[in-house]
């Protein structure tokens, strides 16, 4: 199967797009943390994505473009859930042609919506393994014990101002990508809010009737 999840920062795609690997064999191509983990290694790619990357702003599509296609194909273009890509136009009509040249087409896009104040919520308690990159949340998915306290960090994202920035550039670029999808008849959107494991729940539920229809 071949799946997008999609919907604001911290609406939880991450979460779920790693149960989804867990639990259904499929897996996880995330864009952001392919680019912090080539910004952690200095790359030429991370060198050029840093700057928008800290302040909230999109990295430019053609070169996300190139680390979704090639993780991809990496992965033999089958059973996938791609987390946080698309995110402007542009990119989802080059992910559409890709689909067509490889004849590998996007099965669904699953929304997660969720209220502003409880995306605000998470990504301010959210954190993050500074070596792992694993995301717990204080509150609702804490580190365990095991965890060196001093290993967990705060994304610089996750600052106050930066979310602003972040939220803005969602509504503005990513969020007319629902219109999009929806037009193609691919939309599944999926109530984000309750714990991790209800939204698992009502993901399966969703994936289980579209499979069915
Ligand atoms: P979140 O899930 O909190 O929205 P991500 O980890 O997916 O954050 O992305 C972090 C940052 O990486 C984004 O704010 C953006 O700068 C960059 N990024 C990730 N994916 C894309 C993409 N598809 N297009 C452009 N920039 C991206
Ligand atoms: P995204 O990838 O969309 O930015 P994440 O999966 O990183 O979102 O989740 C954002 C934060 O919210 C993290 O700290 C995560 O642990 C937490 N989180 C995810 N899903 C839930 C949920 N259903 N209830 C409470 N907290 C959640």
């Amino acid at each position: 199967m071949r799946l997008i999840i999609f919907g604001p920062p911290g609406a939880g795609k991450g979460t779920q797009a790693g149960l989804l690997e867990q639990r259904r064999g499929l897996v996880q191509i995330s864009t952001g943390d392919i680019i912090r983990e080539a910004m952690k290694n200095e790359t030429p790619v991370g060198k050029e994505a840093k700057a928008y990357v800290e302040k909230g702003e999109l990295v430019p599509d053609t070169v996300v473009r190139k680390l979704a296609e090639n993780a991809i194909a990496d992965e033999g273009y089958d059973d996938y859930v791609l987390d946080g890509y698309p995110r402007t136009t542009q990119q989802a009509e080059w992910l559409t042609e890709f689909g067509e040249e490889n004849d590998t087409p996007i099965d669904a896009v699953l929304s997660l919506e969720v209220p502003d104040a409880v995306i605000v919520e998470r990504l301010s308690r959210r954190r993050v393994h500074a070596e792992t990159g694993e995301t717990y949340h204080l509150d609702h998915d804490p580190p365990p014990d095991s965890v060196d306290p001093d290993l967990i960090v705060q994304r610089d994202d996750d600052k106050p101002e930066t979310i602003r920035n972040r939220l803005s550039v969602y509504r503005e670029e990513t969020q007319p990508l629902e219109d999009y999808y929806a037009d193609r008849d691919a939309l599944v959107t999926v109530d984000g809010q309750g714990d991790i494991e209800e939204v698992y729940t009502r993901i399966e539920t969703a994936l289980d009737e579209r499979v069915a229809a």
